[in-house]
């Protein structure tokens, strides 16, 4: 299996990019959850518009699928101005940068997804940009070169990230707005499961939505993919109406556990518990035993193990904690009795 086909996996699959359209919020009123983002976009965003000034730049932290791309939508709506989408993969050379702010309207919206993904070069020529609305490039070579200054409009740079660490200190210093994206609770991702059930005309009660809550990882994106597939179930094994029961036994079916976790979860705790005595373990030596990308695990894998408290980052390396073994009926030995042990059969 590979991380982009499970269905728990955090990145966008070719179905959900279809239902966006249909599922995705469009005002601040309907994006549920993450409270102090919310409240502070409900002060910035209307002030802004009342001065007829462009919002700060804002960078949005957080792992994928948490709602970075529907805030960036959101912003745009809430000040009725356009949004350009890209993601910074796409952008190559410096004229693919001249070319997106010098499109930008006055007050509109660039936002640029995985931002830590821009090189350095790109990414200075965004500088003057974000702070004086002015493009500065330089034309020619050698000697003959001659930088010029071109004028923008004012524009509001959105820039997401899963990487707190990975951004250029000048670049992240340009940011005015900084929101830190949580994983969602429990009672949160079930409102949105209600809403996009609505959205989708899917027939859903409360305890329906609560058991898809409960196994989608904090992540939106997860909730809205496990809720299309406990639908088909429900249509083919049973009257088409979601319940705690039937959701329980597609998400069975799914080999979503009921903490969320799924069979690439598990292949990489127990490796570590197995193979590497429970860790630490180096992030490369973990890779290679599940036969993982080490950017996959730590991008994509981890980071909801790593907040859930089955895993633990340590500066010698990874760490299996007691609660995951407990998780997967492992008995647990105290890490201290553990060294001691071996120091002992050392000594012998
Ligand atoms: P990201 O850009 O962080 O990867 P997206 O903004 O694409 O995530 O969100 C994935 C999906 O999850 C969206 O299509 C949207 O339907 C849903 N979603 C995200 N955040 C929320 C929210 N706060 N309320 C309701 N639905 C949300």
């Amino acid at each position: 299996m590979i991380e982009a086909d499970r269905v728990v996996s955090t990145g966008a699959q070719a179905e959900d990019l279809a239902l966006e359209p249909t599922v995705r919020p469009q005002r601040l009123q309907d994006y549920i959850g993450q409270s102090r983002v919310k409240e502070q976009m409900s002060i910035w965003l209307p002030a802004a518009k009342k001065r007829g000034r462009a919002l700060d730049h804002v960078l949005l932290f957080g792992p994928p699928g948490l709602g970075k791309t529907t805030l960036a939508t959101i912003v745009a709506n809430e000040l009725g101005v356009n949004i350009t989408t890209v993601a910074a993969p796409a952008i190559e050379k410096q004229g693919d940068i001249a070319a997106l702010v010098s499109k930008q309207e006055k007050n509109s919206v660039l936002f640029i997804d995985e931002i830590h993904r821009l090189n350095n070069k790109l990414a200075e020529m965004l500088y003057s940009a974000m702070e004086d609305f002015k493009l500065d490039i330089v034309i020619g070579e050698g000697p003959a070169a001659q930088s010029v200054s071109i004028p923008l409009q004012p524009f509001t740079l959105i820039g997401a990230t899963t990487k707190a660490g990975g951004l250029a200190s000048p670049l992240r210093a340009r940011f005015g707005i900084v929101a830190h994206l949580e994983f969602y609770d429990d009672l949160s991702l079930q409102q949105i499961v209600m809403r996009s059930a609505g959205c989708l005309g899917i027939a859903i009660d409360a305890g329906g939505a609560m058991e898809i809550a409960c196994r989608s990882r904090g992540t939106p994106r997860i909730a809205n993919r496990l809720l299309r597939r406990v639908r088909d179930y429900a249509e083919i094994r049973a009257d088409g109406r979601i319940t705690k029961e039937v959701a329980n036994s597609a998400l069975n079916i799914l080999e979503v556990d009921p903490k969320g976790l799924d069979l690439m979860d598990k292949k990489l705790i127990l490796s570590m518990i197995d193979m590497f005595n429970g860790g630490p373990v180096g992030l490369e030596s973990i890779a290679a035993a599940i036969s993982e990308d080490p950017e996959t695990i730590e991008d994509m894998i981890e980071p909801y193990l790593i907040q859930q408290g089955y895993i633990q980052r340590t500066r010698t390396g990874r760490i299996a904690t007691e609660k995951a073994y407990r998780h997967f009926g492992r008995t647990f030995v105290s890490r201290d009795i553990a060294a001691k042990d071996s120091q002992l059969s050392l000594n012998l």
